[in-house]
């Protein structure tokens, strides 16, 4: 690869400018080329390493079935939800994390007892919190809707329909309640 051509190049180690004498050459000295072959060694490892992460995370959805437990990040891909909803169905005593040393993980188990109930509980877990603003009071819908304390408590359970509180209040969100109040019910 020699040429009479005179190639002036920036060496990618140091960044002097040197005289190339060949049209592959990248540093301008043997110090510096083995300098830029050990960075390569290293961003190659550094490329490996990232490569493995990018497997754990990629594992087949197969792979994960086989471990009796599994983490918050394995059980939201291996029911393809977001850790939220898990953390969500946690909170609402739906499906039990353990602690092992300080790590949180699932019962493999009982994520597949979540299957064995309604369906929409998934789809339920999955609900954003609503903006109050798009929420009703209790007492706001008493007095739009006129239906008694009693009769509202009732709605809400039986229809399972979230309530988020801000201060002293319960907050539901008014797309459900307009929904169920707005037309007759069956
Ligand atoms: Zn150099």
């Amino acid at each position: 690869m020699s040429s009479n051509i005179r190639i002036m190049r920036i060496c990618q180690q140091c960044g002097k400018e040197f005289e190339a004498r060949t049209t592959v050459t990248k540093t301008c000295s043997d110090a510096c080329a083995k300098r830029a072959y050990k960075a390569r060694q290293r961003s190659a490892k550094i490329e490996i390493s990232t490569n493995q992460v990018k497997e754990e995370k990629t594992k087949p959805i197969e792979d994960l079935r086989q471990y009796e437990f599994l983490t918050v990040e394995e059980s939201a891909r291996l029911v393809r939800i977001s850790r939220r909803s898990l953390y969500r169905l946690n909170e609402r005593g739906e499906l039990p994390f353990v602690k092992l040393n300080r790590r949180t993980v699932i019962r493999r188990s009982d994520i597949d007892r979540l299957f064995d109930r309604p369906a929409e509980l998934l789809e339920k877990a999955r609900v954003e919190p609503v903006p109050l603003a798009e929420c009703y009071t209790m007492k706001e819908i008493q007095q739009k809707y006129s239906i008694s304390d009693k009769a509202l408590y009732e709605l809400i359970r039986r229809n399972e329909i979230p309530k988020q509180y801000s201060g002293i209040y319960a907050y539901v969100p008014k797309s459900r309640i307009d929904q169920l109040l707005a037309t007759p019910e069956e």
